[in-house]
């Protein structure tokens, strides 16, 4: 399947930035993310910054979002000379540009630097108020920083925050976990992402749960941790939109309800996915190899794929199924020729009567216990179902 197609000319409005450079590796973390690498971030730059004037369109982006690895690690000078050249290969014009941001190295140098380069939007990753908790899940940060650094977000100017909480920790208790969910309220951020502690394979929190030095996962546990959540965040305000996403009116995360609403997207640097129509394809992992590549070839392509119409179809339901509001099963039918009445009629009509699934005029969507089991109800629409 590797392949060097030329990928450059994709007519999408929004694009992801990955920056996949760290501090240090947190156990849990299954992302593209380095530590010990700060020699390549020089080359690094340099190559994203070419693939995004061959691959941006130049005409403005409704969104933009540089994501990690943590992006305000390293040099002030380097990130602001990423961001504005990102900018200026966008064609100016970026609706919603959102940066990821760690409390620990969000300073004020960092916060003029986006500010300057026109970011409109910090997501903070704060996971946790208590201290003990940040340190089970190897985070750089003490929770005193994360209120600072919000502050100095909204003080430079920054329009939107988001913070980042982590469910279910090892060890966590509800009340702790009510205590943190009080923590983010009273910051007051425009929009939450609330995401369950998930052992991913190959991590040395997996090793741990191996060798009893970690709980198992334990579904109940986390389900109790969501729905604390979920009515929590609610209480002040903040409306659930999607499984893990809750934000204020009108502050739903513009960049990530593209990628839920199954739009298309351009992804730049190490291991980013990019996404048009039919096709689906992914830069190689490694930041020097992707360096490397951009440099001997213009692409860092390591494979492409195209998808059948079936496989289509539930790539969009597994997406647009996590949303609250669901799928337009018209729009979809249109859109991928194939129509998920009549492919899943079986599956929807048996989750519809389970209390799953409802279906109101054109859309499907989950009900809230739908939301609880959505690996179970998106394995019924699997291509080969
Ligand atoms: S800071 Fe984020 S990307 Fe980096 S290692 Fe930790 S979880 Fe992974």
């Amino acid at each position: 399947m590797a392949t060097t197609t030329d990928t450059a000319h994709v007519d999408a409005a929004h694009a992801y930035v990955h920056l996949p450079f760290c501090a240090r590796r947190c156990p849990y973390c299954d992302f593209n993310a380095y530590a010990g690498r700060d020699a390549d971030m020089d080359a690094y730059a340099d190559a994203l910054l070419a693939e995004a004037r061959t691959r941006l369109p130049g005409t403005g982006l409704e969104t933009l979002y540089v994501g990690g690895g943590t992006p305000t690690y390293g040099d002030a000078g380097r990130l602001a000379r990423i961001l504005e050249g990102l900018r200026e290969a966008a064609g100016g014009a970026v609706g919603e540009f959102t940066v990821e941001a760690n409390p620990g190295s969000l300073d004020g140098e960092k916060v003029a630097v986006l500010r300057d380069a026109g970011v409109n939007r910090v997501s903070v990753g704060a996971q946790s108020f208590d201290d003990a908790h940040l340190g089970t899940l190897g985070r750089i940060h003490e929770a005193s920083q994360i209120g600072r650094a919000v502050d100095r977000a909204r003080a430079g100017g920054i329009a939107r925050v988001s913070l980042d909480l982590i469910l279910a920790i090892p060890g966590q208790s509800l009340a702790e976990q009510a205590r943190d969910l009080s923590r983010v309220t009273a910051l007051e951020p425009d929009h939450v992402s609330a995401y369950v502690l998930t052992i991913e394979e190959g991590t040395p929190f997996e090793r741990l749960v191996r060798r009893g030095r970690l709980p198992e996962p334990d579904d109940e546990r986390d389900l109790s941790h969501l729905h604390l959540a979920v009515h929590q965040l609610a209480a002040a305000g903040y409306a659930r939109y999607e499984i893990s996403n809750f934000a204020r009116p009108g502050e739903a995360s513009r960049h990530n309800l593209a990628y839920w609403r199954d739009a298309d997207w351009i992804g730049l640097g190490a291991g980013a996915h990019s996404h048009a129509g039919r096709s689906r394809w992914k830069n190689v992992d490694d930041p020097a190899e992707y360096a490397r590549a951009i440099d001997a070839r213009g692409a860092a392509v390591e494979w492409t794929e195209e998808s059948t119409s079936e496989v289509a179809l539930f790539d969009a339901l597994m997406m647009g199924l996590r949303l609250v509001e669901g799928v337009d099963l018209d729009e979809l039918a249109s859109r991928l020729g194939v129509d998920a009445r009549e492919r899943h009629a079986t599956a929807i009509e048996k989750h519809v009567r389970a209390g799953l699934l409802l279906v109101e005029g054109t859309r499907l969507r989950l009900t809230p216990l739908g939301l609880d089991l959505t690996s179970y109800v998106l394995r019924s629409f699997l291509p080969d179902a």
